[in-house]
């Protein structure tokens, strides 16, 4: 049977066919209305589909065959950094002293998760030249906001509350002007050159006395080193603003280079993507956050800290901007992140940014003929090609998109950064074999191809999904979550 061909869990319910077995009641058996307020109660009883033990196994085993991930194929979602993620990892998070410690207990008791956690900051402290690091947001969304908070915290204390707008490069991700308002300020943008980097001449034009801190990805979401950074940060730093770094690409210079280094006063990384948790399915996801001395007093408390008596957290942080997460930060995931960096070692690290960035080059290379390239450069570890000329063949680039869902691949990501036509941001990863590259370039000439010689092919693409072309807007506003009897 064909994976789209199997039937869900509703067309088989069958009257009176139970999944489960509960044991004879052994109490006393109570009236529920005695007992919970009638507004609470359901009026009508709710229509489930009555199904076996074995058809619910197959219902959610065939609901998730019809997922892609990792570990079923090729992900390279730019900016994402899917990669493949190491099952050791999974293997140690489950361990008993991990797994099954709880948040509330004595510190005493719970002194090895500790002593994990200090030593994965310590490993992080190294990785990006920074003095401190906090594991306690929850992804990197929650990084940025966590430091832009502590910037206006720095701010506010040297009575500079002035500073009310944050600088973003026009091809950064989302999230970071969404943090920036969210955390109370205005958000400037800053060009990009012909070269796909930060344009210095306006950056010079936007900065002022009123210039909270510059936020910047590096390389940047085009897959591109910025070349001039130590000049940007002392651009910045030369007017009283902060510098902060989104780690999201910290694949590409990963052993190489440092963003403490670089001039960088605060960042995020995202343990989920560069340090192998798995991600994908909506979390958990740890977005740890490093900063420069300066910032340390505002880290968000508590602090854990290494003591002659042990491990301890340390609430006593007259100027922090608070707790940001309940307990500290997604335990399982920083878990999952030691294991790896302790797995790889500094020369494994060194061989990731290597691969990521030959694989990317390899492959940029190689689509070159067949679409435009609008930053003819050496790329680190992800790329950007254009769909302009299969747009001028009636093919847009969401329909190339589609079509790859045919050959098995998930697709890169789209229309994104919004600052190149018809976008397509290729992440290929360290972990993916020749094969896998060389077989993913050729569905790409191949549907490049197609789109002179057979258009309709791709434009009706996907042929071969459970669904195919789907209303997003309509499945986004207005969500189909639940069962409706026909
Ligand atoms: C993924 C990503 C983020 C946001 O990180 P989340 O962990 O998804 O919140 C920020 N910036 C860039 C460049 C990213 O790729």
């Amino acid at each position: 049977m064909n994976k789209q061909d199997q039937p869900l869990i509703f067309e088989l319910s069958n009257p009176g066919r139970i999944g489960y077995s509960l044991p004879e009641l052994d109490v006393p058996e109570i009236n529920i209305a005695d007992v919970i307020p009638s507004d609470y109660l359901r009026v009508e009883e709710p229509e489930l589909p009555e199904v076996s033990e074995l058809d619910i196994m197959r219902h959610y085993t065939a609901l998730s065959n019809r997922n892609h991930g990792v570990d079923s194929g090729f992900y390279p979602l730019g900016s994402c950094t899917m990669k493949y993620n190491p099952k050791i990892n999974e293997n140690v998070a489950r361990y008993n002293g991990f797994a099954h410690i709880h948040p509330l207990q004595d510190e005493s008791t719970v002194q090895g998760a500790m002593e994990l956690m200090y030593d994965l900051q310590e490993h992080l402290k190294e990785i990006t030249g920074m003095d401190e690091v906090t594991l306690q947001p929850a992804a990197g969304a929650h990084g940025e906001w966590t430091g832009l908070m502590m910037i206006r915290a720095f701010h506010e204390a040297n009575n500079d509350s002035a500073r009310t707008k944050v600088i973003v490069p026009d091809s950064a991700h989302g999230t970071n002007p969404a943090s920036a308002t969210v955390a109370g300020f205005e958000t400037i943008t800053v060009k990009s050159n012909e070269d796909g980097l930060v344009d210095l001449e306006d950056l010079r034009r936007v900065v002022g006395p009123d210039t909270a801190a510059l936020m910047l990805t590096n390389p940047n979401t085009l897959g591109l080193f910025e070349e001039e950074i130590l000049e940007m940060t002392e651009i910045i730093h030369s007017a009283g603003g902060k510098v902060y770094y989104d780690g999201a690409n910290l694949n590409a210079v990963l052993s190489k280079a440092r963003p403490g280094d670089m001039g960088f006063d605060v960042v995020h990384l995202n343990l989920h993507k560069t340090f192998t948790g798995p991600h994908g399915g909506g979390g958990p996801g740890s977005g740890p956050v490093g900063v420069k001395v300066d910032l340390i007093p505002y880290l968000p408390k508590p602090i854990l800290v290494k003591t002659e008596e042990g491990y301890q957290f340390d609430y006593d942080r007259p100027q922090s901007i608070g707790r940001v997460k309940p307990y500290y930060g997604n335990f399982g995931i920083n878990v999952r992140a030691y294991t790896y960096i302790r797995s790889m070692g500094p020369d494994g690290l060194k061989a990731v940014t290597e691969n990521a960035v030959i694989n990317a080059n390899y492959m940029m290379r190689r689509l070159a003929p067949y679409f435009d390239l609008p930053y003819d450069r050496h790329c680190k570890h992800e790329f950007v090609i254009s769909g302009r000329r299969q747009k001028k063949l009636g093919v847009r680039t969401l329909d190339i998109a589609k079509r790859l869902l045919d050959f098995g691949y998930h697709p890169p990501t789209i229309y994104f950064p919004l600052n190149v036509e018809e976008c397509m941001m290729i992440e290929p990863t360290e972990t993916e074999s020749k094969e896998t590259l060389d077989s993913f370039i050729e569905a790409m000439i191949q549907i490049a191809k197609e789109a002179e010689e057979n258009p309709e092919i791709v434009q009706e693409a996907p042929h071969t999904t459970v669904v195919s072309r789907l209303d997003e807007t309509l499945a986004a506003r207005k969500p189909v979550l639940r069962y409706q009897k026909q």
